[in-house]
């Protein structure tokens, strides 16, 4: 899950698309548990925000039911102050049904009352109410809810359903709304021997950002002996990726300890698209995002070259061997290449030319970067 934008607003993941699926179905099976056996309900949905709602509580719902829907009109009553609401949209004779609101969110109850108002004559045998969403801060009415499936606190919420100015219904979770971020955040990517690490030097003091080099961490846990490092050291040596889990916990912890930053350059992650998501999520809770991936493309002749020299001199086991550097390209090409599309499919992915000075290079990033 990702930061999201509607318009002028933000906003950061709330609840989880198996969260929700969860309490829909709980609420369908509690609905059911309480009706008598052969009670037939007719389902009433208050659009628009219940639409994605009722459909699934529907599907949720092991019995027989008739379903329909409802919007609520308001229209100038005959003095100018008045305001009158009324139901657009109930043709079913209800005199003796039980009648069951699906609600998508009750906040004020401003709106529950009006149901329950409009409703009052329409001799049902019984009016109940389910609500996937309560908020008990706000609500002001003395009117019962029969069924509630989350509570939650007083935030605008957005997705599944659930609109800011007729945007972001369509989402399958939750949102809610965020401030404007606050970190400008880059991926620097591309193939071992690229210059990832020369680059993010330069960038770093341009732009006050902190850099973090997952390759860096490992080796310095490596070289202190750490629990984490005894763990990396094996893969790393084979030129083998570390495993997800391993990587993405340490990355989380280098972030946390910069809590105030201006923002990150990542060198060395995301490597697989599994990271990538964890990037985004962990980002999008704190209100912030990656503003683009910087690709630094280089052929892969030209590298290998530039790894075994460095390998003269950088004491990195894993520069020393030309089949264990053809495995990081080939891991690169077969797991990392692949995330080149993940940030495309973003609008995120920033390609840059590789040859030439380390000058002229970076001139190059920080020309994209100032658009970021
Ligand atoms: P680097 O310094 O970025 O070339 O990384 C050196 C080695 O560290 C890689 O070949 C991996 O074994 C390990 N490594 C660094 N970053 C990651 C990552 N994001 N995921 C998995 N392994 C990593």
């Amino acid at each position: 899950m990702k930061l999201i934008k509607l318009q002028d607003l933000y906003f950061k993941p709330f609840i989880s698309e198996k969260e929700i699926k969860a309490t829909v179905k709980y609420l369908a099976a509690t609905v059911k548990a309480d009706l008598p056996k052969d009670e037939i309900p007719i389902f009433v949905g208050i659009l628009n925000g219940c639409f994605l709602f009722a459909a699934d509580f529907i599907r949720e719902f092991k019995g027989n039911c008739e379903v329909s829907f409802v919007k609520l009109a308001s229209y100038q009553g005959t003095s100018s102050t008045e305001k009158v609401k009324q139901l657009v949209g109930i043709n079913e004779d209800l005199t003796n049904r039980t009648v069951i609101i699906l609600e998508d969110i009750i906040d004020t109850g401003a709106t529950l009352q009006e149901i329950y108002d409009i409703f009052r004559d329409k001799n049902v045998k019984q009016l109940k109410v389910a609500t996937l969403f309560f908020k008990p801060d706000v609500f002001r009415k003395e009117l019962p809810i029969d069924y509630i499936g989350k509570s939650i606190a007083d935030k605008f919420i957005v997705g599944y359903g659930l609109d800011y100015n007729g945007l972001g219904r369509n989402y399958p979770s939750i949102y809610q709304l965020s401030t404007t971020p606050k970190m400008k955040n880059i991926v620097l990517f591309g193939p071992p021997g690229a210059g990832k690490g020369t680059q993010a030097e330069f960038l770093k003091n341009m732009y006050n950002l902190v850099h973090i080099s997952t390759g860096d961490v490992f080796r310095f846990n490596i070289k202190n002996a750490t629990e984490l490092g005894i763990l990396a050291k094996k893969y790393m040596d084979e030129g083998d990726l570390v495993p997800d889990e391993v990587t993405i916990k340490m990355l989380k912890a280098e972030v946390e300890k910069n809590k105030d930053a201006n923002g990150f350059i990542f060198d060395g992650f995301p490597r697989t698209e599994s990271q990538a998501k964890a990037l985004d999520t962990f980002l999008a809770e704190k209100g912030e995002q990656i503003n683009g991936m910087i690709a630094l493309e280089v052929p892969e002749d030209a590298l290998v070259t530039r790894l075994l020299e460095r390998g003269k001199t950088s004491g990195r086991t894993d520069d020393t061997d030309e089949a264990k550097i053809r495995n990081r390209f080939n891991e690169y090409n077969t797991k990392t290449a692949i995330l080149k599309d993940y940030f495309d499919a973003q609008d995120k992915y920033y390609g840059i030319n590789g040859v030439g000075s380390i000058e002229e290079i970076t001139q190059r990033i920080a020309n994209v970067f100032d658009t970021l």
